[in-house]
């Protein structure tokens, strides 16, 4: 017998027909023998209405209320479930975040989970229940309601795996898993059999939406299995693991892009230790994430550097270094938005050489502009105008040989470590 967490995204329960599907598809899973664990998220748009009618009565609503607010969507949807498997002749049971034991820290709006006391659960699964748990919600300290952040039913299904100690985390979603790109963008995009946590961490970070980049960690560090799979269709799915398996010399396993960036650069600034703390030191205090920095050569004592953020971002970073212009003197700003940044992930590229060569060159065969970029082991993303974004991950695609079931090798075989 195995435990099994699964979980069902907003859009997998957004019809009574589809809750049904649901249900059925987890009886089916209880009666091969299993315990079941179920995490789901809202139905539908739920939550994106509730925060509209919220801001149509208070535009900037106190956080406490809000997460007393966005919780009631997942707890409709677990009661709604449980009514749903107790109509086709089975035994369910839901609970709250706080009655699932989910303990949090005190942070509205982005909590973390900080303890899980799984007890009722197991209880529950010992009278034969499926054990249904509402995601994205748990309950601090000081006794409150919170939530995880938006699309944090995906951490709570992950948590919970690890909690009970579950076989497998299944996360059902409205895809048939994980892609090598977005297949808007590239029709012959693939579904991956498998990738590793690593990977699937740099996709989910840069900008893949298909599991939320905090469950990947959660996963990772409790060597938590997952499967991302369809709820619509009985495909197998992506696994997520440790070592995804080297298939002949991948080196690229997918593509992911970033769509709204802004490019800020800061030009004529004094060559002192401290400006570069100074400046995303006081960027990080109002809050703004800074992604590429780019420092370029030193002349008679004065650098220029850039940096990028996301393009909401852009105007408010601007006023925060203007508003730091006496602690760092400046000859002057500029600043681009429209630009988007597409990267290259597969952790076979840190044994092979030419990877990041190969990605420029496709770039600029089709004549665009390569504006940033930044490398790490395993992944290598530039910064380009977004009107290219399309014919670029489209050429990126079948240069590392993502359009066929044949991937190619760059730079000869992989290094013995
Ligand atoms: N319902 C929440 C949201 O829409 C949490 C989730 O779906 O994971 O963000
Ligand atoms: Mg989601």
């Amino acid at each position: 017998m195995s435990l099994i967490v699964m979980k069902f995204g907003g859009s997998s329960v957004g019809t009574p027909e589809r809750m049904l599907r649901v249900a059925n598809r987890i009886m089916e899973r209880q009666k091969e023998g299993n315990e079941i664990v179920v995490v789901v998220s809202a139905m539908g748009d739920t939550t994106d209405d509730l925060i509209d009618q919220s801001k149509a009565l208070n535009p900037h609503p106190p956080a406490r209320e809000m997460d007393m607010l966005m919780t009631v969507g997942e707890q409709i949807s677990i009661a709604m479930l449980a009514m749903t498997i107790d109509g086709i002749g089975g035994k369910a049971m839901s609970f709250t975040g706080w009655q699932a034991g989910m303990q949090t820290d005190n942070s509205f709006g982005k909590s973390k989970i900080t303890n899980i006391e799984p007890s009722r659960i197991f209880k529950a699964l010992e009278a034969g229940n499926v054990a249904i748990v509402a995601g994205f919600q748990g309950v601090s300290d000081a006794g409150e309601i919170t939530t995880l952040g938006r699309g944090g039913s995906d951490t709570t299904a992950v948590a919970l795996a690890a909690a009970v100690g579950a076989d497998v985390c299944e996360i059902y979603t409205d895809v048939d898993g994980v892609y090598s790109t977005d297949p808007r963008v590239v029709k012959n995009a693939r579904k991956l059999d498998e990738i590793s946590y690593d990977e699937m961490l740099e996709l989910a970070n840069l900008g893949a939406a298909v599991l939320h980049p905090r469950a990947v960690e959660y996963a990772k560090h409790n060597n938590v299995r997952l499967v991302v799979r369809s709820s619509f269709t009985r495909n197998e799915g992506t696994s997520v693991k440790e070592e995804a398996i080297m298939e002949q010399g991948i080196v690229v396993r997918g593509i992911a892009f970033d769509k709204n960036v802004a490019r800020i650069s800061i030009m004529g600034v004094q060559d002192v230790p401290g400006v570069l703390a100074n400046v995303f030191g006081a960027l990080a205090n109002n809050g703004i994430d800074v992604d590429i920095i780019v420092q370029s050569g030193v002349q008679d004592g004065k650098a220029d550097f850039s940096f990028t953020v996301s393009g909401t971002d852009k105007d408010k970073a601007i006023s925060v270094i203007e508003g730091i212009r006496g602690a760092v003197p400046y000859r002057e700003t500029d600043s681009e938005d429209g630009l988007v940044k597409v990267s290259i992930v597969g952790a076979g590229m840190v044994s092979n050489p030419g990877v990041a060569a190969k990605m420029f060159e496709a770039i600029s065969t089709l004549g665009v502009s390569i504006k940033m970029v930044s490398t790490s082991e395993i992944k290598c993303s530039c910064v380009i105008a977004s009107e290219a974004l399309n014919e670029v991950v489209k050429s990126l695609h079948t240069a590392y040989g993502l359009d066929t079931e044949e991937q190619v090798f760059v730079g000869g075989p992989a290094e013995r470590r």
